[in-house]
């Protein structure tokens, strides 16, 4: 599978992190189903956006890929997104984009203006296939950009000709760096070969973006993605929701203030190509179930799966309830990864194993609170029993409070118990000083 992936010219945002997590949903469990995957996922490391940073900053384009990059696998990292088989970066595969394009010109799919080289989209006859609507539809629709010299407004840039001070590569149509629609075609049929399985990415990649994919490989005669799926929005866009978010808006952010296991729990919670609205309350929410799921792995002394290496299928023997739970479960799962119905379905499961174990039936509540833990592990959310990884802030806080505390600042250090509970902390006052740890 291919999924498109960042543009590094600066911090991943909640939409970065929400595609992250479910196409590295989608991954494991096709892995705990038993499929092997060779999952490919690029940065783009030449862009106008990071052409346009280097130069505000007075930096230089590889400085600025460096920086971003680095800050989008600490973001992964803590997300726990598995990493892919494969990271091509563009600049990596320039000879074959330029090759590519010379033979779109040779073939008149594509013709040179004063700025770069363009691909005619009439020469791709189901031109709009992936958005489904037709060419002429399309073209009636499209926005009137201020280049002339383009046949269509449809028509995108295979190659833009170098300006003055840009990076640039050498090409018989002259120097220049390539358009992006250009690179993932090129890099995905390279690393997975003609008719491979999934091209994956956001929904607002799916025009023009991956029907300029597309058309370029229609246009070469080669087969390329067999299923295109693509994954909603994140809504943080409403006024006032994107006041109360503060910072969220940032990825970086909101899992330095958050467990970052929330997050995964929550897009879990919704569709993964319906719209999902984040804000603090929905947040909260999500924290306080993984809350409920840490407590209930620390009741089963549950170890913790979803790690990268994907073991938890062959690790579980399925009878009786924890059968009827795998089916149901997988059932929703692979009618199109029905994840909130999977995840309901295994916080019943919970309550039922808890309800067993308050009865005393300690060897069926194991077992089902063993496919609970196993099943949250295929979707990547691993249950931590071991108590909360305390965040960043959280552990701000604590130091602050000490000092307050030692400068009997009692006011200030009250305030900084306020906003520890706020964030679902228990405070104690220990002679080390100040103690926290979950209900
Ligand atoms: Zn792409």
């Amino acid at each position: 599978m291919y999924v498109c992936g960042p543009t590094v010219d600066n911090l991943p945002h909640l939409g970065h992190g929400r595609f992250s997590l479910v196409w590295d949903v989608a991954r494991r469990w096709f892995t705990f189903q038993g499929l092997r995957v060779h999952y490919v996922s690029n940065i783009t490391d030449v862009d106008d956006k990071i052409i346009a940073r280097a130069n505000n900053e007075s930096r230089s384009e590889v400085d600025v890929v460096k920086q971003y990059e680095h800050e989008w696998w600490e973001a992964m990292g803590r997300l726990g997104v598995a990493e892919p088989d494969e990271v091509p970066h563009a600049t990596e595969y320039i000879p074959q984009m330029v090759e590519l394009i010379a033979s779109f010109l040779e073939r008149d799919v594509a013709y040179r203006t004063s700025d770069g080289v363009y691909f005619d989209v009439s020469s791709v006859p189901d031109y709009g296939l992936l958005a489904g609507q037709p060419l002429d539809t399309l073209r009636a629709g499209a926005r009137v950009e201020g280049n002339d010299e383009k046949r269509s407004p449809l028509d995108f840039a295979l190659w833009k000709n170098a300006k003055p001070d840009e990076p640039r590569w050498p090409a018989p149509f002259g120097d220049g760096r390539p358009g992006w629609h250009t690179e993932c075609v090129v890099m995905s049929l390279d690393l997975l070969g003609e008719d491979f399985d999934l091209h994956c990415g956001g929904l607002d990649l799916k025009f023009p973006h991956h029907e300029n994919e597309r058309a370029q490989a229609e246009a070469a005669h080669k087969a390329f993605a067999r299923h295109w799926d693509h994954n909603g929005s994140v809504m943080v866009g409403g006024e006032k929701m994107s006041k109360s978010l503060g910072n969220f808006t940032s990825l970086t952010d909101l899992l330095e203030s958050t467990d970052p296991r929330a997050y995964r729990l929550l897009v879990l919670r919704s569709h993964y190509r319906s719209p999902l609205e984040v804000t603090r309350d929905i947040i909260a929410d999500a924290e306080r179930g993984l809350a409920r799921l840490d407590a209930f792995a620390r009741r089963f002394d549950l170890p913790a799966l979803a790690g990268e290496r994907f073991e938890v299928a062959s690790a579980h023997g399925w009878e009786e309830e924890s059968l009827e739970l795998y089916e149901r479960v997988t059932t929703l799962m692979n009618d199109d990864l029905n994840t909130p119905a999977a995840v309901g379905e295994l916080f019943e499961a919970l309550s039922a194993a808890n309800a067993l174990a308050d009865d005393s039936l300690l060897v069926p509540a194991t077992r089902l609170a063993q496919s609970i833990n196993v099943l949250f592990g295929a979707m990547g959310l691993a249950l931590l029993a071991g108590g909360h990884v305390v965040d960043e802030e959280s552990d701000r806080l604590v130091r602050e409070r000490d000092r307050a505390r030692s400068a009997k600042d009692w006011s200030e250090a009250d305030r900084l118990r306020r906003a520890l509970s706020e964030r679902g902390w228990i405070v104690e006052d220990a002679a080390s000083g100040t103690v926290i740890r979950r209900p």
